[in-house]
């Protein structure tokens, strides 16, 4: 797909990480603490600092942490939605530009990780509740 790079994903983002996702950017040197928040729920999500992603730099319009970006930002603008399944995100201006093949692709993906996201926001509730 193409990306105009609007930001729009990076903005307000309450993208899920799984563990995975926590231990890349902690080896590239990024501190959890700086960027990991975690729900009641036990799911962890990047933070938000001024509006936007902590990653995110509003100057240049780019992710700092691209190399080592969560694998929801790579899958990105396909998402799963509860009502509609596998789609590519409304809010993403550039959406049509997903091929049928992406959107396959990436929609298998997306569902294995919301599988084992599911599955560690769990262990990790079970954990604090002990
Ligand atoms: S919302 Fe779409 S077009 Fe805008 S930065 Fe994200 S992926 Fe790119
Ligand atoms: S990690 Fe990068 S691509 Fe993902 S929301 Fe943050 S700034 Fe955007």
């Amino acid at each position: 797909m193409r990306c105009s790079h609007c930001g729009i994903c990076c903005t307000k983002t309450g993208m899920l990480l799984s563990n995975a996702d926590i231990e890349l950017l902690e080896r590239a040197g990024y501190g959890r603490r700086e960027f990991v928040r975690y729900d009641k729920n036990g799911y962890a999500k990047l933070r938000n600092r001024n509006g936007y992603c902590v990653f995110y730099d509003s100057e240049k319009h780019r992710c700092k942490a691209y190399k080592h970006r969560p694998s929801g930002c790579r899958i990105y603008p396909v998402v799963y939605s509860e009502e509609d399944g596998v789609i590519a995100d409304d809010l993403c201006p550039e959406k049509d530009t997903a091929s049928a093949d992406e959107l396959k692709r990436k929609g298998t993906k997306v569902v294995k990780l919301l599988d084992r996201i599911d599955s560690e926001a769990e262990t990790r509730k079970q954990r604090i509740s002990l």
